[in-house]
């Protein structure tokens, strides 16, 4: 194993699909897929835990995916790095749980600001089986309690690349300190937010007297949030079975709401704490209406370019359902198929509701079954992983990059027009190029 080779700076999964039925008929395929895997939630997750550092420990293939996918930013002190395993700890020649603890050493003696390392498996690393469970804890021992050291899987032998945050997050639920038991009742919003995004809640929740209120993952690894019965889960993202499960086992709630995304979908999911919170309605309408009537206002300009336009989702992010109910309800445009990687009944339960019938919901990918269905249905635009949007494009069909939405701050009533228009952008630019 190499000593860590750093990948630049730059900043949230499920493995089982929930077995809460779904309303409506599910196809589920199995067969060959393409997604990336859980290592590229390290690129987001790293500019939001701003105290974290994630040591992926896997191969030269693992290290060019996470450079390439956060890009090349020699300017800032990295916060996440690959400890590469060489041919040789493949062969057993080394011992390379030593070789790590070395790899470790040296990087904590370097980087003292480092309050919580993450230590992320990969398909080799699991190819040769380290433990790296065993491994963090035995790290920890050495290196608590000024840094605290947990190990998650990020392996794309059984994630897509949204499950990496589900994991990570995951790892940190044993770590949260119990709450008092006269606690009362506290809000955990859980799913990694851009800073903007979670200010504007914050704000929003604060107007509404709901309270307190705390994220997940937080800004600082020290600041973890306490967790109990009284504690209220409001998730702002869809691919967190995981997590919500380990939650849950330390007695969490969580309240079923959509997801807040364009204007419906964020007041519906203000009305759920709301809700809980016995928020009378006025003062929510006063609090709320604003924020949502200027997003709808907002919306008005994209819906006259996607209106009737035909789209179709291949499975990516597991934002799918949520951004579909979005586009259909509230720009106007047709759905043709729905897929996902995985289709939680349960965490969906609110948007499965809010879908419009007519899409085949779909589950799971054989890809070249399902790019047959799309080329028959000829979409106007298909909302793909990267790997599938140039032949697409080469096709003729207008794609939608589905990591560019996880990337982006999509979520809350000042995005809504954002987030539209990164649908409606392949549009414009066709009609501009045409022009
Ligand atoms: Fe490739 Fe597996 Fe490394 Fe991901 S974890 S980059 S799929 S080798």
């Amino acid at each position: 194993m190499s000593p860590a080779a750093t990948a630049p700076d730059l900043t949230i999964a499920d493995h089982a699909t929930d077995t809460a039925p779904a309303p409506r008929p599910v196809l589920r395929e199995r067969g060959q897929r393409e997604v990336f895997c859980g290592l590229t939630s390290i690129v987001w997750l790293h500019r939001k835990i701003q105290d974290a550092f994630f040591l992926v420990v896997g191969s030269r293939t693992c290290a060019h995916l996470l450079q390439s996918a956060a890009g090349v930013m020699i300017f800032a002190e990295p916060r996440f790095a690959t400890a590469i395993i060489e041919e040789r700890d493949l062969a057993g020649m080394a011992d390379a749980h030593d070789e790590l603890e070395r790899v470790v050493t040296q990087l904590l003696s370097h980087r003292p600001d480092v309050k919580l390392l993450f230590l992320v498996g990969s398909c080799p690393s699991e190819v040769i089986k380290l433990d790296l469970p065993r491994m963090a804890q035995k790290l920890s021992g050495t290196f608590s309690p000024k840094v605290r050291i947990l190990a998650y899987s990020g392996s794309g032998i059984e994630t897509t690349f949204t499950q990496g945050e589900d994991a990570c997050l995951a790892a940190l639920v044993p770590e949260l300190p119990a709450e008092p038991e006269d606690a009362a009742p506290s809000l955990l919003v859980v799913g990694a937010l851009a800073e903007i995004v979670e200010d504007q809640f914050r704000r929003l929740f604060d107007g509404l007297g709901i309270g307190p209120v705390r994220f997940l993952p937080a800004r600082q690894a020290t600041e973890l949030p306490p967790v109990g019965p009284s504690t209220h889960v409001l998730l702002a993202q869809p691919f967190l079975g995981d997590t919500l499960r380990a939650l849950e086992n330390r007695g969490a709630r969580r309240l079923s709401a959509p997801f807040p995304l364009g204007a419906e979908g964020t007041d519906a999911w203000f009305a759920a704490a709301a809700r809980e919170w016995g928020v009378p309605e006025r003062r929510f309408e006063a609090v709320i209406r604003p924020a949502r009537d200027r997003a709808r206002a907002a919306l008005d300009r994209h819906r006259s370019e996607l209106r009737g336009k035909r789209v179709f989702f291949f499975p990516d992010s597991q934002l799918e359902v949520p951004l579909a109910r979005f586009l259909a309800r509230e720009l106007d445009t047709e759905l043709i198929e729905v897929g996902t990687p995985y289709l939680h009944g349960k965490i969906l339960d609110a948007e499965l509701e809010m879908m419009p019938s007519g899409p085949l919901l779909s589950e799971g990918q054989d890809v070249e079954r399902q790019l047959d269905r799309c080329r028959q249905a000829a979409p106007d635009l298909v909302v793909c992983g990267l790997g599938l949007a140039n032949p697409l494009e080469a096709e003729g069909i207008a794609t939608k990059w589905s990591i560019e939405l996880v990337f982006s701050p999509i979520q809350g009533f000042e995005q809504a027009s954002d987030l539209a228009g990164l649908f409606s952008r392949p549009f414009v630019r066709r009609t501009r190029l045409e022009v």
